[in-house]
C-alpha cells in the first residue's frame, strides 16, 4: 500500500530554478577589478572556529568563498579562527580540512591560523595601549557587563579607564607573565562609552584563560578577542574582499576603528545572508547539543545537516555546490526549501547512480510453473539515462520476493499492483499471475504468493498483445543478499524549528519518526561487497549509499532521498499562486 503523501509545507521564500539566482557580490568584485582597487587581486578566505563540525550553511560561504577566488583566478585562504582554547579542538579542525577538500576546494599553500599571529597580535595591542587607544580594566565580568549601559541607556567609564600608558604596559605584560587569575584583569578599546552600536563601548580585545590551546600549548595565557583577531587576521593575510555573513554587520565599525587606529591594511567587508533550510537547524551551538545529549549518533549522523552527516547519507559535493549556486547570494535573509537541495541531489544522482532491484519488506513469491532447479540470468540496463554505463545480469529463479505493498488481497481502485487472479510485469523478466494467498494458519497472517509465469512474456511484451497495468521489482530468494536499510525523514517535524514561536526549545521539535531501520530487506547479488559510499538507486524506491556499518556479513544502506520531487510540486504551486494574483 502506499503511505499517504505528507502535507507538503510551503517555504518562506521560493526560490526558482528557472531564474539566475541573485548575486550582489559579483557586482563589487568587478567593480574593484575595474577601479583596480587592490592591483587586481583577488583574495578571499574562509575563516571557521574550530569548534564544530561545518554544516550546510558554511558550505554556502565555502562555495561563495572559494568560488569567487576560482572564477576571477585569485586565491582563498582557509583560516582557523582559534581564539577559544577552551572550546576548540583538533578534531574539529581535522574534519573541517576533510569536509572543504570532500566539497572540492583547495587553499594551496594558504593554510593558516589565527594562533599563527598571537605574537604580533600582541604587539599591535602594545601599540595600542601606546597610542592611548586601549587600557587595562581591572572591574569584574559582571561590574563590565552593568556598565556596558543598555540599547537605550549610554554606558559608564570605567574607574580605570584613565590609567597612565605605562601603568597599562605594566599591567598588560603582567597579564601576559601569568601573574594574575582568570577575569582579574581585560585589555579593552578605549572607544566611546556612549555610542549606540554597544559593540563600540570599549570593547574587550584580551582576555586572561589559563588554559592549554590546541596548537599554542601552554605558550599563552591571555588570549585576543574573536573580533580583535578577526579583523587583523584578514589584514595581515592581505585578504581583499572579506565577505562574511549579515551578523557581523554591527561589528564592521569595530573592525574598521582596529584597523585605522593602527593604520594597517584594509580588506573590504561585505555582508551576506545566511542560510537557513527548513526542517533543520544551522547553529552550531544547536548541533553540538543534538550530538553530546544522544538525539543523534554523533556529528555525522545521516540526518544530521552537517558536510560528514550527508555524506554519510549519500549526498555528492557536485550536488551541494549545484543547490549553493542556485540559492545564490542575496543581502536579505531567507530559509530556503529542503526540497530545493533534496532536488539538486535527484538531479545529479539520477545522471549517475548505477539502478539495482532490493526489496525492502520483502514477500515471498512462488512461482508454480517455474522449474524448481533453474535459473536464468536476465539482461538489465545499469542506467537507462546513460546507456554507457552497461548492464548486468539479474538471476531468476522459482522462488523470488516482491514488496509487501505490491500486493492487495483486496485492492482499492486506483490500485494497479499485484492482487488475487492479477497479472503484472516483473521488471526485466516475466509477466506473473497471482493464483493463490498462503496465510499462517493462526494468526492469518499474509505468508507468501503463489503465482504462475508466461514465458513468452520474457523481457518483453506478451506475444498477444495482453497489458500489464504496473511492474515491480524483485529479488530471486536463493541468489539475494541479506542487508538491512536506514530510512530517514526529516529530522525535526517543524519547518522551521529555529524559530522560537514555533518550537520554544528547539529539541521538542525533534521528529520521532526520523530513523526508521528494516534489518531483513533483500538485495540483488550484483550488491556484493559495496564500497562504503557508493550510491545507488534501488529501482522504485530510491537513492542509497552503502554505510560504513557494512560489513561482508551484512550490507547496510542508508537511504539518501526518495524519488518523490517534492521540490516540482512546490513550484507548481508557487506559479499558480502568481498567476492567481
Ligand atoms: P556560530 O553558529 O557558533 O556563530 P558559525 O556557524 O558562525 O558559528 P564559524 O566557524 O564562525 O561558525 O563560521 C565560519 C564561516 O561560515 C563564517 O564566515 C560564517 O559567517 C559562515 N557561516 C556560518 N553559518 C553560515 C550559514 N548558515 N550560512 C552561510 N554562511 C555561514
Ligand atoms: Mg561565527
Amino acid at each position: 500500500m502506499k503511505t499517504p503523501k505528507k502535507e507538503e509545507k510551503q517555504a518562506t521564500n521560493i526560490i526558482t530554478t528557472d531564474s539566475a539566482p541573485p548575486n550582489f557580490i559579483r557586482n563589487i568584485i568587478e567593480e574593484d577589478l575595474k577601479t583596480n582597487k587592490y592591483e587586481g587581486r583577488i583574495v578571499t578566505r574562509f575563516p571557521p572556529e574550530p569548534n564544530g563540525y561545518l554544516h550546510i550553511g558554511h558550505a554556502k560561504s565555502i562555495c561563495v568563498n572559494f568560488g569567487f577566488a576560482a572564477e576571477y583566478k585569485g586565491k582563498c585562504h582557509l583560516r582557523f579562527d582559534d581564539t577559544n582554547p577552551a572550546k576548540e579542538d583538533v578534531e574539529y579542525v581535522e574534519s573541517i580540512m576533510e569536509d572543504v577538500r570532500w566539497l572540492g576546494f583547495d587553499w594551496g599553500e594558504h593554510l593558516h591560523y589565527a594562533s599563527d599571529y598571537f605574537e604580533q597580535l600582541f604587539e599591535y595591542a602594545v601599540q595600542l595601549i601606546r597610542n592611548g587607544k586601549a587600557y587595562v580594566d581591572s572591574l569584574s565580568a559582571d561590574e563590565i557587563r552593568e556598565y556596558r549601559g543598555t540599547l537605550t541607556e549610554p554606558g559608564r567609564e570605567s574607574p580605570y579607564r584613565s590609567r597612565s600608558v605605562e601603568e597599562n604596559l605594566d599591567l598588560f605584560e603582567r597579564m601576559k607573565a601569568g601573574e594574575f587569575e582568570d577575569g582579574a584583569h581585560v585589555l579593552r578599546a578605549k572607544i566611546d562609552m556612549a555610542s549606540p552600536n554597544m559593540l563600540m563601548r570599549d570593547p574587550t580585545l584580551y582576555r586572561i584563560r589559563k588554559v592549554s590551546h590546541h596548537r599554542t600549548g601552554g605558550k599563552w595565557c591571555i588570549y585576543p578577542m574573536y573580533d580583535f583577531t578577526h579583523c587583523l587576521s584578514d589584514s595581515i593575510e592581505r585578504i581583499t574582499n572579506s565577505l562574511c555573513t549579515l551578523e557581523f554587520e554591527n561589528n564592521r565599525p569595530l573592525y574598521d576603528w582596529v584597523l585605522d587606529e593602527l593604520d594597517v591594511y584594509h580588506p573590504r567587508q561585505t555582508e551576506f545572508a545566511r542560510l537557513n533550510l527548513t526542517y533543520t537547524v544551522l547553529s552550531k551551538r544547536k548541533l553540538i547539543e543534538l550530538v553530546t545529549g544522544g538525539y543523534v549518533n554523533g556529528w555525522n549522523d545521516p540526518r544530521m545537516p552537517t558536510i560528514s552527516g550527508l555524506r554519510r547519507r549519500g549526498y555528492t559535493p557536485e550536488a551541494i555546490r549545484n543547490f549553493c549556486e542556485r540559492i545564490g547570494v542575496a543581502k536579505r535573509d531567507s530559509t530556503v526549501d529542503m526540497a530545493l537541495l533534496e532536488y539538486c541531489l535527484r538531479e545529479d544522482l539520477n545522471k549517475r547512480a548505477p539502478r539495482v532491484m532490493a526489496v525492502l519488506r520483502p514477500l515471498r513469491v512462488v512461482i508454480e510453473n517455474y522449474p524448481e532447479d533453474q535459473t536464468e540470468m536476465l539482461e538489465a540496463v545499469n542506467n537507462p539515462e546513460d546507456p554507457g554505463m552497461g548492464k548486468r545480469k539479474v538471476p531468476f529463479s522459482r522462488i523470488l520476493y516482491i514488496e509487501q505493498e505490491d500486493f492487495m488481497e483486496a485492492p482499492p481502485k486506483k490500485f494497479f499492483r499485484l492482487a488475487p487472479g492479477r497479472e503484472v510485469r516483473l521488471r526485466y523478466a516475466y509477466f506473473i499471475r497471482c493464483t493463490d494467498v498462503v496465510k499462517d494458519e493462526k494468526t492469518g497472517e499474509l505468508v507468501e504468493l503463489r503465482c504462475t509465469y508466461d514465458p513468452e512474456t520474457r523481457g518483453g511484451d506478451a506475444p498477444d498483445g495482453r497489458k500489464v497495468k504496473a511492474t515491480l521489482h524483485w529479488v530471486s530468494e536463493t541468489h539475494a543478499l541479506e542487508a538491512e536499510v536506514r530510512l530517514y525523514d526529516h529530522l525535526f517535524d517543524k519547518p522551521n524549528p529555529a524559530d522560537e514561536k514555533e518550537c520554544p526549545d528547539f529539541k521538542s521539535c525533534l521528529n520521532p519518526k526520523s530513523l526508521e531501520t528494516l534489518t531483513s530487506c533483500r538485495v540483488e547479488p550484483s550488491l556484493k561487497g559495496a564500497e562504503p559510499g557508493k550510491r545507488y538507486q534501488f529501482e522504485r524506491s530510491g537513492y542509497f549509499c552503502a554505510d560504513p556499518d557494512s560489513s561482508d556479513d551484512k550490507l547496510v544502506f542508508n537511504r539518501t532521498v526518495t524519488l518523490r520531487d517534492t521540490w516540482a510540486k512546490i513550484q507548481k504551486k508557487a506559479q499558480n499562486q502568481k498567476k492567481k494574483r
